[in-house]
């Protein structure tokens, strides 16, 4: 195809995704008692004791960001992982196996005044298996008569234990050093700093009203904001104020440029339209009201939902259905989508401006829940009466069991479930339901994986 430069900047440009900022993540792992909590507090320091100060919060929580040596890392806190968990015994084996699955590398806490139990050895077996970093921490060494007992760790294989007080702090800086030599510096990061614009991407089939919507949407609105951060950046998008706030209306110049029905021009038109989803953090999906639905819709709405984006539903010429079609028209769209009903839908006049004012609105409800975190121990909570309530049915004999479950990212909301069994795929989308029948999650996909544990 013929491409021009600024076809290329747009197709190739700064075409990075943008996700949340991913630092690698350290675990505290260990049985309970051995000073797993004692040590994240050291680490973390002060901002533990804020975070103390509310009741209920310190719990639910489980990744610290944290700082060592000028090096900025998470923090995964399993302290309390299974007294935490409401209707689930969560083993110690089990939370540390979680634990592994969810971090780059890890501290494993033993207390020295005890030595390894069978426990302890249970998990290093795991750290084995898992082939992850791993550093030996030799707690509870509160002074130098306890090296001795701290150098019999030696036999559990892992190299040379640490020697740590974590109640007084000796040796913990140590141990640090050596936990972030283990620690992958590489990773992909992408800075979304909390006062950036919105990206928004107008998507949709030929015709469907993209650039009238843009003109209606850039046109009454349109301010030259030079001064906000993030907005000098691709020739190929538009910043505009809606409703006294910046948003950065992405690849609008794809969309004023009519393309013509050459040969290529649908796959050229389909790569942009991909390429728009993706550096957008939101998409508008317009659809034609006055017609049906077409298969070139539905393929959009998947390219959207496969991205991990957040989405509206538009449907646009609405002045062009009459009074008495609205009805049935509303039912059938209805029925169309209900594998979407999580996607709000408007229904406006790019020509008139009917009901454009209801776009931002939607707009804001789908980022949020883009952005929304469920706690931990809200989570479990919640799975732990789902799982008491409807119970995996038994399959060949077995009951496959949702042990333990997080929210590993946002943006989209993103569910790992540790089980111990292969969950059907009706009972996945049973979960979705009521993921967000309880958290509302309207507007965004929601991304859920399971790990099955034997
Ligand atoms: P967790 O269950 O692994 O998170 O353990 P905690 O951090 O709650 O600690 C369990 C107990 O061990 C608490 O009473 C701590 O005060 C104590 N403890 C933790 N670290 C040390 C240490 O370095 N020395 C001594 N003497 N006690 C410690
Ligand atoms: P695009 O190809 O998706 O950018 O669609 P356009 O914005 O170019 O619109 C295609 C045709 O639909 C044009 O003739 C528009 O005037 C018309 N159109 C767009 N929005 C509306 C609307 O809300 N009502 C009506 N009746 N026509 C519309």
């Amino acid at each position: 195809y013929d491409l021009t430069e600024e076809d290329l900047a747009a197709l190739e440009g700064d075409a990075a995704p943008v996700v949340e900022e991913a630092l690698p993540t350290l675990a505290i792992i260990g049985r309970p008692n051995v000073g797993k909590s004692t040590l994240v507090n050291r680490i973390i320091g002060k901002r533990l004791a804020v975070v103390e100060d509310r009741p209920g919060v310190t719990r639910d929580r489980v990744n610290y960001r944290a700082e060592w040596a000028g090096r900025d890392f998470m923090l995964l806190d399993t302290g309390g992982w299974e007294k935490n968990v409401t209707g689930i015994d969560l083993s110690v084996a089990q939370a540390a196996e979680a634990a592994i699955e969810l971090s780059d590398a890890i501290i494993l806490v033993v207390d020295a005044t005890v030595g390894a139990t069978s426990t302890d050895e249970q998990v290093v077996r795991l750290l084995r298996k898992s082939g992850k970093p791993v550093v030996l921490a030799a707690n509870k060494v509160d002074g130098p008569q306890g090296e001795l007992e701290a150098a019999a760790l030696w036999n559990l294989g892992l190299g040379e234990p640490y020697a740590i007080s974590a109640l007084h702090g000796r040796g913990t800086g140590d141990l640090l050093d050596a936990a972030l030599a283990i620690l992958p510096t590489e990773m992909p990061q992408v800075e979304v700093p909390e006062d950036m614009p919105r990206r928004i991407a107008l998507v949709g089939r030929p015709n469907v009203g993209k650039s009238s919507l843009l003109n209606k949407l850039a046109g009454e609105n349109r301010v030259v904001v030079h001064d906000v951060a993030g907005t000098t950046r691709d020739p190929v998008d538009e910043t505009v104020e809606i409703d006294g706030r910046p948003f950065v209306l992405v690849d609008t110049a794809g969309i004023r440029r009519r393309v013509h029905q050459t040969k290529g021009a649908d796959f050229y038109a389909s790569l942009r339209t991909q390429t728009a989803i993706e550096r957008a953090e939101i998409a508008l999906v317009l659809l034609d009201a006055s017609a049906p639905l077409t298969e070139q819709d539905t393929r959009v709405i998947s390219q959207v939902v496969d991205a991990g984006r957040s989405m509206v539903l538009v449907f646009n010429k609405w002045d062009l259905v009459g009074e008495d079609e609205r009805f049935l028209l509303e039912r059938s769209i209805e029925q169309d989508l209900v594998q979407l009903r999580w996607a709000p839908r408007v229904n406006l006049s790019a020509r008139t401006g009917w009901h454009t004012n209801r776009l931002m609105p939607a707009v804001d409800l789908a980022l949020s829940s883009w952005d929304q975190r469920v706690s931990t121990g809200r989570l479990n909570t919640f799975l732990g009466e789902l799982v008491a309530e409807h119970p995996h049915p038994v399959r060949s004999g077995k009951q496959p069991k949702i042990l333990f479950g997080t929210q590993a990212s946002t943006r989209p909301p993103r569910f790992v479930l540790f089980s111990s069994g292969f969950l059907d795929p009706t009972y996945r989308r049973f979960i979705e339901r009521r993921l967000r029948e309880n958290f509302g999650f309207e507007g965004t996909p929601i991304q859920i994986s399971v790990r099955v544990r034997e």
